[in-house]
Formats: C-alpha cells, structure tokens, sequence
C-alpha cells in the first residue's frame, strides 16, 4: 500500500484563477468556475478510486473545504510529514488572454529524479489517453515551482488543460473530463507502484456462491453448525429448513468484521433493524423502513 499525496493548487476565492466569465455557459455558477473548483473535482475523483478500488492512503495537502489557502511550504510540509511515496499537484492553466491556448502539461523540476520524470511520463500519456487534451509543443517541461522543489518525494505537477482557451474551458467544466484525469492519475500509478485493485465484498460473495454450488461444501457448513454428530437425515433436513440461515452464516462470517458485528448490535439498540436475516439482501421495502427508523426514530410498535 502506497501513500499519495495529492495537493489541489489555490482556494475557491482566489481571484484571477477562474475560467473567464465570457466563456461560460450562460447561468453556470460563479463560484464553480473558480480553478480550485476544477482541481479539487480531479483531486477527489483520484482519492476516491485511490481509496476504495486499491486500498491507498491519500493526505491532501489543500484545506478541503476551499476556504482557506495554505503556503506552498505548508502544502509540500503536509506531504513530506505523511512520508508520501509521491506528491501530485493539480493545476489548470490560466493564460492572461483568451485564445486557442490547448493541451496537458506535466511538469517536473529540474534534475529531477527517475523517479518524477517516470510520473510526469506516464501520467501525461495517460491522462492524454483518455482525455485526447494535447497540443502543447513542450508538454513535458521542467520548472523549479516550490511544490516540486520542497517535496521530498517524488512529484510533478499537472496542468489539465487551459482555462482561458476557447476549446479547453469547454471541456475542463465537465465532469466527465474531470473523472478521465483522475483515471489517467490512477492508471499511471498502478502502472508504477504495481497497484492491486482490492477485492470487494461482492467479489467475496459471488466466490461463496460458487463455493455452495459443490453439496460437500454445504454439508460441511451445515455440520459446524449443528451440535453433535448429526445423521444424513438431520443434515438434509437442516439445509431444507435453513438455506438462507446457513446461507448468511457463510456470508457474513467470510465478510464481516469484529467492528462491523459490533456496530450491527448497536444498530440494532437503536432500533433501526430487528437483526434477523442480516446477511441477506434487502429489498426496497427494507431499506426504506431502515432509513425511516434512523431519520425519525418511531416508538416501535
Ligand atoms: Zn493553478
């Protein structure tokens, strides 16, 4: 598991680093032209698929909530503490003109590592890959911007396209464009650090279901659970009677934690669920009921 931190540039209220106005659409909000808006869009996009899909640590070193505007030492601090494998700026440019300006740029400082020049590489061809943004001559250059220059890790910083650029404006305020960056990000990255997607409970499931195909398998799950030594005729007997019971037992044992039972039984204090039947799937109906419970609190009846 790799540590990354990912650091989206300026504040929502940073003047001058917006899309200009006269190349939005009519009506779109205000606030959400803001470059932070687009940065932090890519950067939560990256911490999400980082997070749930490969089990990664993520440390931001923006305030999140884009009201404030730590320094560029603060930033590059924030990642050097967390001893981040590496640290990822995300950046749209913002050209003092509007023009035809197009394309993603990487950058990486100046005698920079293997390593960085590996990141400022591959996240480019990635990003390009799923995006088609290019067109700049130089799309891989080097500059000594602080972030880079601090780091202790390896880091590049990510221009995704320009704000003020007739085509790029267009594109940079969909999420679509959004999500393909994050993707490119993580794709760079499994292919650098050998990311393993985690396996989800529902991955889990569907390899107990195929487990159960095999009768042994269910005889046996059967037998742990009934006292003694039972007959055939009681075993079969109980896997009739029981299927879903035993069913459950077998998912929820394979896929649950101690902490998650644990906070089932307080669940179930709180009267949210009655407990039965908590290793199967819940209808519309059920989950309906459970969120009325949680939302109102009803006296039970
Ligand atoms: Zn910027």
């Amino acid at each position: 598991m790799i540590t990354v931190a990912l650091n989206a540039s300026h504040y929502l209220h940073q003047s001058g680093k917006r899309i200009p106005t006269s190349l939005l659409p009519a009506g779109y909000p205000e606030l959400q032209a803001s470059e932070w808006f687009f940065n932090n869009r890519i950067a939560r996009y990256t911490q999400e698929i980082l997070v749930q899909d490969y089990g990664c640590k993520v440390v931001r070193c923006d305030d999140v909530t884009g009201e404030t505007s730590p320094t560029l030492s603060a930033r590059a601090a924030r990642a050097n503490d967390a001893k981040a494998d590496c640290f990822i700026t995300i950046d749209h440019n913002a050209g003092t003109s509007i023009g035809n300006q197009t394309g993603i740029e990487i950058f990486a400082k100046k005698q920079a590592d293997v390593k960085s020049i590996q990141l400022q590489k591959t996240v480019y061809e990635e990003t390009v890959k799923l995006t088609g943004l290019i067109g700049r001559s130089n799309p891989l250059p080097f500059e000594n911007w602080a972030v880079l220059t601090l780091a202790k890790m390896p880091a590049i910083l990510c221009e995704f396209g320009f704000m003020n650029g007739t085509k790029d404006s267009k594109i940079i305020i969909t999420n679509e464009f959004a999500l393909n960056c994050a993707l490119g990000i993580v794709n760079a990255l499994v292919k650098i650090y050998g990311l393993k997607k985690i396996e989800n409970n529902e991955g889990e499931i569907m390899q107990i279901v195929d487990e159960l195909k095999n009768r042994n398998n269910v005889v046996n799950a059967v037998k742990s659970r009934l006292a003694g030594s039972p007959s055939q005729a009681e075993i079969d007997t109980a896997i009739k009677n029981n299927v879903l019971e035993i069913l459950e037992y077998l998912i929820v044992n394979k896929t649950t934690s101690a902490q998650v039972m644990k906070e089932y039984e307080l669940a179930k204090q709180a009267g949210i669920t009655d407990g039965t039947n908590y290793g199967m799937p819940a209808t519309r109906l059920q989950v309906a009921l459970m969120a009325y419970r949680t939302m109102f609190k009803p006296p039970q009846p």
